[in-house]
C-alpha cells in the first residue's frame, strides 16, 4: 500500500486575523480550510505552518519531511526570511514539490524558484472567470471538464512575468477581455513547481469544489520522488577505468 502524500500547507494568516469578510469566508485560515478540502481528493497527510511561527512553522526538518508544499502569501511576503525562502528553493531542488497559489506568484521562494520578477495586472472588479482545460490528458487535470467557470474572481492579466512553463495546462479567460496562464508546471532540479492562480482571500473561491480538486491533483503530481542533496559537487576521486592523471592534485 502506498504511503499518504505527505502535504505542508503554509499561510501567512494575515488577513484572516485583521478583515471581518475574511474572516467570515475562512474562518479558521485559509490553510485549514485548504487541509480539509483538499483531502476529499487525494491520500494525504497534511500538516500546517504560518508566518508567525518560529522559523514561519518551517525548518529543514520538516521539509525533508514534506512531499509538496502549499503556499498562500499576499500581505506580508516582505515579513518572509529571506533564509526561509532560500531554504524551500533549496529543498524543490533536492525534491520537493512547490505548488504557489494565486498572490504567492509574489512571494519571495516562488520568485526564486523562477528567477523572474513574476509581475502581472490585476484588477478586483467580481468578475466571471472561465479556465479552459488545455491538456485532458495530464494528472493534474483529472476530474476536471472542459473548463471551470467561477462567477465572481479578481482578474490577473498577462503579461505573467514568467519563464515559458514546461506544460500550460489551463489559461483563464475573464469578462473584462483578459487572459492568462493559470495552471502551469516546471522542473526544477529534481522538484516539480505548479503555480495555480484561482484563489483570493475576500472570494470563497478554496470552497469551490473544482478549485480543491485542481489544488489535491497538483499537490498529488508535485509530490517528492526523490530525496537528493543538489547542493553537492561530488569529487569522484575512483574512475571506474584507468585515467590518465589519477593522483592529479585540485589547485585549491
Ligand atoms: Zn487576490
Amino acid at each position: 500500500m502506498s504511503q499518504p502524500i505527505r502535504v505542508t500547507i503554509w499561510n501567512e494568516y494575515v488577513h484572516e486575523l485583521k478583515d471581518d469578510t475574511v474572516r467570515s469566508i475562512y474562518p479558521d485560515g485559509i490553510h485549514k480550510q485548504l487541509a480539509t478540502g483538499i483531502s476529499e481528493f487525494g491520500d494525504f497527510s497534511i500538516r500546517t505552518a504560518t508566518l508567525k511561527e518560529p522559523n514561519h512553522g518551517l525548518g529543514p526538518e520538516i521539509l525533508d519531511q514534506t512531499d509538496t508544499l502549499i503556499w498562500w502569501g499576499h500581505a506580508a511576503h516582505n515579513q518572509v526570511a529571506d533564509e526561509t525562502a532560500r531554504l524551500v528553493q533549496e529543498k524543490v531542488l533536492d525534491g520537493m514539490g512547490f505548488i504557489g497559489l494565486h498572490s504567492a506568484h509574489f512571494s519571495k521562494p516562488f520568485k526564486l524558484l523562477m528567477g523572474t520578477s513574476c509581475g502581472l495586472k490585476w484588477r478586483e472588479a467580481d468578475e466571471k472567470e472561465r479556465l479552459w482545460n488545455l491538456q485532458p490528458n495530464h494528472p493534474i487535470m483529472d476530474g476536471i471538464g472542459d473548463y471551470i467557470e467561477i462567477k465572481e474572481t479578481e482578474m490577473y492579466g498577462e503579461r505573467f512575468d514568467i519563464p515559458t512553463p514546461d506544460e500550460l495546462l489551463m489559461m483563464s479567460w475573464f469578462q473584462g477581455g483578459e487572459v492568462f496562464r493559470s495552471v502551469c508546471t516546471w522542473s526544477r532540479g529534481y522538484g516539480r513547481v505548479v503555480y495555480v492562480r484561482p484563489g483570493h482571500e475576500t472570494l470563497p473561491i478554496y470552497h469551490n469544489k473544482e478549485i480543491l480538486r485542481l489544488v489535491a491533483n497538483s499537490a498529488s503530481w508535485a509530490k517528492r520522488r526523490v530525496s537528493i542533496n543538489a547542493q553537492e559537487c561530488v569529487n569522484v576521486k575512483k574512475a571506474l577505468e584507468v585515467v590518465p592523471s589519477p593522483t592529479k592534485k585540485h589547485i585549491l
